[in-house]
């Protein structure tokens, strides 16, 4: 029987992840099929247990489930405890297990866009799902400080003090339009975790220019996660300013690639499934 996998959420008919995993499925020769799951938060408890008997034996789950998903997990990993969020799930016999690949996905990219965490003084703007996934990912690698900034310094404050015990760095937080300045100053890297850039927001160019990208130091690199368009006007911005920039797809790529790992063991076909990914943006 061929083994079912997907991803679970709502609306979720536009999501890339068809693609990456069944052009890996294709390229390993594996027998098995990846499909879009749309499930309404309304009675999404039933339909998400309802997966296993019908054959699936891992899930990504996104917006608006990754949080809700929670409390159906029996073994949640410390990663995914930590983020407060699961977007991997996998449908073992003892139970159903839980984890995160996003911070990790976010870590390869920066790795493999030679970005070194070590010591780094990272500057995290968001304090939503995505930025949390971006502090732990940064944080537990080596980084020295992160600082989040949020337009609601409420939520920035309450990012840090959630995810600080879980961490080895200082963890700090401010107000985007009073603290970016400073904290821009002697950043090493700059994330951008809001969806103020995604293509619908007609706020996305006022967003770029609010940013002090004068005060990041010239060394300084600006990685912005989302990836519709991939040359975000963050990036746009901050490549103007001559500084290197990293964009949201090779997160996106590699939460899958560390998922397709666990559910099958094998080594992902990285290159199969940044092609795939490539096409089908
Ligand atoms: P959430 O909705 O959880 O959080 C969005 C955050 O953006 C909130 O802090 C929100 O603030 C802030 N925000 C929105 N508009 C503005 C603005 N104009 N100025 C300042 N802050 C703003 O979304 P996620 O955290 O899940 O995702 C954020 C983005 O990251 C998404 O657009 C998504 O595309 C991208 N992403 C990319 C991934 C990848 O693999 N590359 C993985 C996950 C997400 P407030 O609460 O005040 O509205």
């Amino acid at each position: 029987m061929t083994d079912r996998y997907g991803i679970v959420g709502h609306p979720v008919a536009h999501s890339l992840s068809p693609a990456m995993h069944n052009a890996a499925f294709r390229a390993l020769g594996i027998e098995a099929s990846y499909e879009v799951i749309d499930l309404e938060p309304e009675g999404f408890e039933e339909g998400f247990r309802a997966l296993a008997e019908r054959g699936f034996r891992g899930v990504n789950v996104t917006v608006p489930h990754k949080e809700s998903v929670l409390s159906l997990v029996d073994e949640l990993d410390p990663v995914a405890k930590a983020i407060g969020a699961v977007n991997t799930i996998t449908f073992e016999p003892l139970g159903i297990a839980g984890t995160n690949t996003d911070a990790d996905g976010l870590a390869r990219s920066l790795e493999e866009a030679s970005v070194s965490l070590a010591g780094s003084k990272v500057v995290v703007l968001g304090a939503g799902g995505a930025a949390r996934a971006a502090v732990y990912g940064v944080g537990i690698r080596g980084s020295e400080r992160v600082t989040v900034l949020a337009r609601n310094p409420a939520q920035s404050e309450a990012l840090a003090s959630s995810l600080t015990a879980a961490l080895p760095c200082a963890v700090e937080h401010g107000s985007l339009d009073e603290h970016a300045k400073d904290a821009f100053a002697d950043a090493d890297l700059v994330i951008q975790a809001t969806s103020a850039t995604l293509d619908r927001s007609g706020d996305a160019v006022v967003f770029a220019c609010s940013l002090p990208f004068d005060a990041l130091p010239e060394s300084a690199v600006v990685c912005d996660l989302v990836y519709r368009p991939r040359e975000t006007a963050v990036l746009k911005a901050a490549a103007a300013r001559g500084l290197r920039t990293v964009d949201g797809l090779g997160m996106l790529l590699h939460q899958a690639t560390l998922a397709f790992e666990r559910w099958t063991g094998k080594v992902a076909p990285i290159d199969v499934m940044r092609h795939a990914l490539e096409t089908a943006l």
